[in-house]
């Protein structure tokens, strides 16, 4: 199978998780984006992942381990922003940045 056909196999296997969190959680506006959300994007080091959690873990948008903000898990559901170093926290100005 073609890696695009891979690609639409997974979308389409995607479709009800995304209708069913639609609201709830970050989803996936393209391709490029799904996978940066599945992990696909570099990760960061554990040590600046641990900073991320830290700051999430006392910020008042931090509703038990999702960011009201972006809708994102920043503890312990299997999407992790704070993993990933494209993410950045959505306040202005922002609590943590992108890793470089
Ligand atoms: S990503 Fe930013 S706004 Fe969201 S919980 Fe973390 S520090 Fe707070």
């Amino acid at each position: 199978m073609t890696i695009a056909g891979q690609i639409r196999l997974l979308l389409k296997a995607l479709e009800p998780w995304a209708a069913a969190n639609a609201g709830s959680v970050k989803v996936a506006n393209d391709k490029p984006h799904l996978f940066q959300l599945l992990g696909a994007s570099p990760g960061v080091p554990i040590h600046i992942r641990a900073e991320r959690e830290t700051i999430c873990a006392s910020c008042e948008e931090n509703l038990s381990g999702r960011c009201r903000k972006c809708g994102c898990g920043v503890r312990a559901q299997w999407i992790r922003k704070t993993h990933l170093a494209t993410e950045r926290c959505p306040l202005e100005p922002p609590k943590w940045t992108e890793w470089r």
